[in-house]
């Protein structure tokens, strides 16, 4: 199960997967409850909020090793 990067907490992949399956770069339109994602260098990176995600995209290299 992907972790969120920013606060660490386990994301069922599934329900990402629906909620954002409708544009490549994470809809405007989720559910924030059922966790969201985003493409980064190549990899998808699961966020359980829109909050999360959005503090990823700010400072992506914070969360990245
Ligand atoms: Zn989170």
């Amino acid at each position: 199960m992907p972790k969120d990067p920013v606060c660490g907490k386990e994301i069922d992949q599934d329900s990402a997967r629906q909620s954002t399956g409708q544009t490549s770069f994470g809809a405007s339109e989720v559910d924030p409850t059922m966790g969201t994602r985003s493409f980064h260098n190549g990899e998808w990176y699961y966020f359980c909020s829109l909050d999360c995600r959005t503090q990823f995209l700010a400072t992506p290299n914070t969360y990245i090793d």
